[in-house]
């Protein structure tokens, strides 16, 4: 191919994806809207908008009457133009939720989660998952941009590949998943399509530098640092679960000593609710499980928390200190914006977010402090599968993001 056709052609696809990253802030535009605000000319901006429309992406919204000069016609992004999907793979439940090209919610479904470490079940149950999801709302296969994954452990989401599972396998997750689903897939660390699913979706729209915080049986953190997810160096930044908050505490599961996880996350909340009622502490969870304590689940606390149960209430706002002096330390060190809690001890509301708020007051800079938003997530469940869509809908909106000058 001539060279000077595909630089042509590159160009082009840059400016196009330009206008439909417009679309997305501005549901309405015209020609000259999008000519006003992209630097183009007006019969450029009209040439695109009108490619774009018989390529399906966009539609005429409506015929605006102007009483001087020429009706002005407006676009907007088609709904049925395509169609994202974004599934969570967690540890004991999955996700997984359909979107438009609008990025208006079609459907939404939890399920079970399946063994990953069973690779064969793991395939072949998402792909007769996302048949049915897909069968259901009566979406051509055709018309699917993509599927996003988000799946616990350690990921690395350029090469595609789990660290944590498939590991034996000569391909990469990512490839095995295209394969068999048919579909461009791309993937990430459930904690950081998370703290996406925020950024797009969420409470860090708007925001440039936020960190969230995802308390569940464990406790992961996102970072968007100058409205980029931050990965570090090798992509694992945000493990403050990890950082030791008990000298000589209790032995975590990454093997090291005290950390935060031990003494905050579901799992340790639990672990240390069980050891006190085998002591014979009063609770009304005491009473639900006559001495099988085992039994207990993070349901039982939170449902206790609800009803004032003191026991509950005091495990609670000890968990709240340590992890707001943790996010204190975080506030000092990177002056964020805006700190967003999600998860499910996020659902015990104040009994957690009181001693949250008390202990980054003793642990941060008070310019700092008075500065920072500490916020719950309102898309909380949701904010993982909206966050995996993210890792498609870029390829069409965002992921094209250079000067399309250079290729002149
Ligand atoms: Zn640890």
């Amino acid at each position: 191919m001539d060279p000077s056709v595909s630089k042509i052609s590159i160009k082009k696809q840059i400016r196009k994806n330009q206008i439909l990253r417009f679309f997305r802030a501005h549901p309405l535009l015209s020609p000259s809207d999008i000519a006003n605000e992209t630097q183009l000319t007006l019969p450029m901006a009209s040439s695109l908008t009108k490619e774009l429309a018989d390529e399906g992406y966009i539609v005429v919204a409506e015929v605006q009457n102007s009483k001087v000069g020429r009706p002005a016609t407006l676009y907007q992004l088609n709904p049925t133009g395509g169609y994202t999907l974004g599934i969570t793979l967690g540890a004991r439940k999955s996700r997984m939720i359909l979107l438009n090209l609008k990025e208006e919610e079609l459907d939404f479904i939890e399920y079970a989660s399946v063994d990953l470490n069973d690779e064969e079940n793991t395939i072949n149950t998402l792909s007769n998952r996302i048949d049915e999801l897909i069968s259901k709302n009566e979406i051509p296969r055709d018309k699917i941009l993509g599927v996003g994954f988000a799946i616990s452990g350690l990921v690395n989401a350029k090469s595609g590949k789990s660290l944590t599972y498939f590991k034996d396998s000569t391909s990469s997750l990512q490839e095995l998943l295209q394969e068999k689903l048919g579909f461009e897939v791309a993937l990430e660390n459930n904690v950081n399509a998370v703290t996406l699913g925020e950024k797009y979706f969420g409470k860090a729209k708007e925001t440039e530098d936020a960190g969230c915080i995802h308390l569940d049986w464990g406790i992961g953190m996102g970072l968007i640092l100058g409205g980029e997810l931050y990965g570090g160096h090798s992509g694992l930044a945000g493990e403050i679960g990890h950082i030791r908050v008990v000298e000589g505490g209790d032995i975590c599961s990454c093997g090291k000593i005290g950390c935060l996880e031990t003494v905050a996350s579901g799992r340790g909340l639990i672990n240390k609710a069980v050891r006190l009622l085998k002591e014979g502490r009063p609770s009304i969870i005491a009473k639900k499980y006559h001495g099988d304590f085992d039994q207990i689940v993070l349901e039982d606390l939170l449902d206790a928390v609800q009803r004032g149960d003191q026991f509950s209430l005091e495990l609670v706002e000890e968990a709240g200190k340590y992890i707001g002096k943790s996010i204190g330390t975080l506030i000092n060190l990177l002056n964020l914006e805006k700190v967003i809690l999600s998860g499910k001890l996020s659902q015990m509301g104040d009994a957690l977010l009181y001693p949250i708020r008390s202990a980054i007051m003793h642990s941060s800079l008070t310019e700092m402090k008075d500065d920072v938003d500490i916020v719950i997530s309102d898309i909380d469940v949701r904010a993982g599968c909206l966050g995996a869509t993210t890792l498609i809908t870029k390829k069409i909106f965002e992921s094209v993001n250079i000067d399309a000058d250079l290729y002149v």
